[in-house]
C-alpha cells in the first residue's frame, strides 16, 4: 500500500470523494488532478486539533497568521499551470507543503520558497515522512523566488504581492505560467504567460491570499 494511504479510515476516504466530487461540480475538470487530490493526505499538513476539518472545501490556520489554502482554490491554481505541462516548477510559499505534495506529484522538480522557518521546518518533516524525493526547499532570504535555480516553466505563488513582481516574472522560462494572486484586499488570480521579453497577462478569478512579504522569520 502507498504510505499516504495508510492509516485511513473509511470516514476519511468517503469524506475525501466527497471533496472531490465538490471540486469537479466546481468546475475542475483535470481528473489526473483530482485523483491525486483525493490520494494526498490533507489532514497530515494540519495541526491535530484541526485535522478533522481537512476535507472541508475551506481555508484554514497553520499558524504565524498563515493559512493552508481552500482546496477548491489550490485545485484551480493548479489546473492552469498543468495546463502548459511544466516540467520545473517554482512554488513561492511552502506554508504548510500540501501545495508542494500536490505539485511533487505531477511534476518532475518542484522548487518551494517558504519566508517562515518554523512553517519550512514542518512543512519538510511532513514531506520527508510521505516519501518526496523531487522537492527542494528554500528559506527566502535573498531577493523573490529561486533566482539560482531558474528559468522555471512554471511559477505558482500563494501570497499575493500588491503589483505583478517584475524580477519573479523574469524567472520564468520562454513559454512558462506563472498563476499569481494580485492586489491588495480584493486580489485577482493572474496567469502570465512568457514570450520572449513580453508576457500575456491573463485574469482567473477573484481570490483572497495572505499578503507576500519581505524579510525572514526565524
Ligand atoms: N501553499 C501554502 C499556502 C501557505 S499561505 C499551503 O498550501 O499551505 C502563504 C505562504 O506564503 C505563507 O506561509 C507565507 O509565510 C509565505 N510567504 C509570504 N511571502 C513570501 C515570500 N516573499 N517568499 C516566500 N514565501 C512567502
Amino acid at each position: 500500500m502507498v504510505p499516504e494511504l495508510q492509516g485511513i479510515g473509511m470516514t476519511s476516504r468517503r469524506t475525501r470523494a466527497r471533496l472531490i466530487q465538490r471540486l469537479r461540480e466546481s468546475g475542475i475538470g483535470d481528473e489526473r488532478l483530482l485523483a491525486i487530490m483525493e490520494e494526498v493526505p490533507r489532514h497530515i499538513f494540519l495541526d491535530e486539533a484541526l485535522s478533522h476539518r481537512a476535507y472541508e472545501d475551506t481555508a484554514l490556520p497553520i499558524g504565524h497568521s498563515q493559512t493552508l489554502s481552500q482546496p477548491y482554490i489550490v485545485a484551480r491554481m493548479t489546473e492552469v499551470l498543468m495546463r502548459h505541462n511544466p516540467g520545473r516548477v517554482l512554488e513561492l510559499g511552502t506554508g504548510s507543503g500540501y501545495q508542494t505534495a500536490i505539485l511533487a506529484r505531477l511534476v518532475k522538480d518542484v522548487y518551494s520558497v517558504e519566508r517562515i522557518k518554523p512553517l519550512q521546518d514542518r512543512a519538510r518533516e511532513r514531506l520527508r515522512t510521505l516519501g518526496y524525493r523531487n522537492v527542494m526547499l528554500r528559506l527566502a532570504d535573498r531577493g523573490i523566488g529561486w533566482q539560482e535555480q531558474g528559468p522555471f516553466d512554471g511559477i505558482l505563488v500563494t501570497a499575493a504581492p500588491k503589483e505583478l513582481p517584475r524580477d519573479l516574472m523574469m524567472q520564468l522560462a520562454d513559454g512558462g505560467v506563472m498563476v499569481i494572486p494580485v492586489g491588495e484586499g480584493t486580489q485577482m488570480l493572474t496567469q502570465v504567460i512568457r514570450r520572449g521579453e513580453d508576457f500575456d497577462i491573463t485574469d482567473i478569478e477573484p481570490v483572497r491570499f495572505v499578503p507576500l512579504l519581505g524579510g525572514v522569520v526565524r
